[in-house]
């Protein structure tokens, strides 16, 4: 008897979901997420960087992103808090004259920010 046959794990990153609100989640959970996003804001150098990335899209339950990087977004038009790859070539960023503003998939494509001059 062979157990070969026996059906295959599917592919843990196919039901994970490439956008997360992060009001939706648990509150200790978006405390981590909302710690480790701070952290790699702060980080020295790239390694800490992506170490704090890793808890983010481990606490979060997030689909892996491109390249292992998420941003959050900072919609000045709907403060929607959505978490996301920031590498999804659906969001968004444009600057609002000081800095840049992020834009999740779903902001960039109801109400896309234009760059202040
Ligand atoms: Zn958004
Ligand atoms: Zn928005």
């Amino acid at each position: 008897m062979s157990v070969i046959s026996a059906a295959r794990i599917p592919s843990q990153t196919t039901k994970q979901p490439a956008e997360i609100d992060l009001t939706t989640l648990p509150e200790h959970i978006r405390q981590t997420v909302e710690n480790a996003l701070e952290a790699a804001l702060r980080a020295p150098d790239n390694d800490v960087y992506f170490d704090h990335m890793t808890t983010a899209i481990t606490a979060s339950g997030i689909r892996e992103p491109r390249n292992h990087e998420l941003a959050r977004c900072a919609c000045t038009s709907c403060y929607c808090d959505v978490l996301y790859d920031a590498d999804d070539p659906d969001a968004w960023t444009y600057t609002d004259g000081v800095r840049e503003v992020p834009q999740c998939p779903g902001c960039a494509d109801r109400h896309p920010g234009r760059d202040a001059e």
